[in-house]
C-alpha cells in the first residue's frame, strides 16, 4: 500500500490534458449569435435536453455549453428543466423504442412555436444503432427535425453553429443546418 502511494505521488496523474478549445472560432460564433439574438429574441431561448438513448457523451459536451468559457446564457439561451417551458428540443441519442413515447409526449407539451435540434451521429441518422432491433431510428423517424448536428460527439462549438444557425433560420422562416 506504502509503494502504491509513493509511486502516485511520483507519477502524478496519467489523464491527458485538455484539448484547448478554439478561442478564434469561439469569438465568431459568439459575435454572429449575440448580433442574431439581439435580433430575434425578444426574450431567452428556453431549451429542453432531451436524451433518447446516448451513450450521454453528447450530453457532456452540451453540459459544457453552460460552464464558464462558453457560458450559453450570456446568449440570452438558457436550459430549461420543463418542455412546458422551452422553445427548443434538443434531442441525443438514436430514438430507442422505450423512448419513442416519451419523445412524443415531450414534443406535445412543447408549445408552439418550438424547434427540433437533433444533436450527435445517433439522434441525426441513428448511427451505429440504425439497425437495432431496440431502436426506432433517427429523431427525424419521430418528430419533424429542423437543424441537425453531426458528430460523435459533436463539439460544443458545433452545437453552438446549430443554435446560431436556428436563430438566423428563425429570422428568415428557414432553419439551416451548420
Ligand atoms: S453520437 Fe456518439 S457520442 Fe453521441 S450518443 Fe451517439 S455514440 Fe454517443
Amino acid at each position: 500500500m506504502r509503494k502504491t502511494l509513493l509511486a502516485s505521488l511520483i507519477q502524478g496523474p496519467l489523464t491527458e490534458a485538455a484539448p484547448r478549445p478554439d478561442e478564434k472560432a469561439l469569438e465568431e460564433v459568439s459575435e454572429g449569435l449575440r448580433r442574431a439574438a439581439r435580433r430575434s429574441l425578444g426574450r431567452s431561448l428556453a431549451i429542453r435536453e432531451v436524451d433518447t438513448g446516448s451513450c450521454n457523451a453528447c450530453e457532456l459536451e452540451i453540459h459544457a455549453l453552460s460552464n464558464p468559457f462558453y457560458d450559453i446564457e450570456r446568449f440570452g439561451l438558457r436550459f430549461v428543466a420543463s418542455p412546458r417551458h422551452a422553445d427548443v428540443l434538443l434531442v441525443t441519442g438514436p430514438v430507442t423504442s422505450n423512448m419513442r413515447e416519451a419523445l412524443e409526449r415531450t414534443y406535445r407539451a412543447t408549445p408552439e412555436p418550438k424547434w427540433v435540434v437533433a444533436v450527435g451521429n445517433c439522434a441525426c441518422t441513428g448511427g451505429l444503432f440504425t439497425s437495432s432491433y431496440a431502436c426506432v431510428g433517427p429523431v427525424s423517424a419521430v418528430l419533424p427535425v429542423d437543424v441537425t448536428v453531426p458528430g460523435c460527439p459533436p463539439p460544443p462549438i458545433e452545437i453552438l453553429r446549430a443554435l446560431l444557425a436556428l436563430l438566423v433560420g428563425m429570422e428568415n422562416d428557414t432553419p439551416q443546418n451548420v
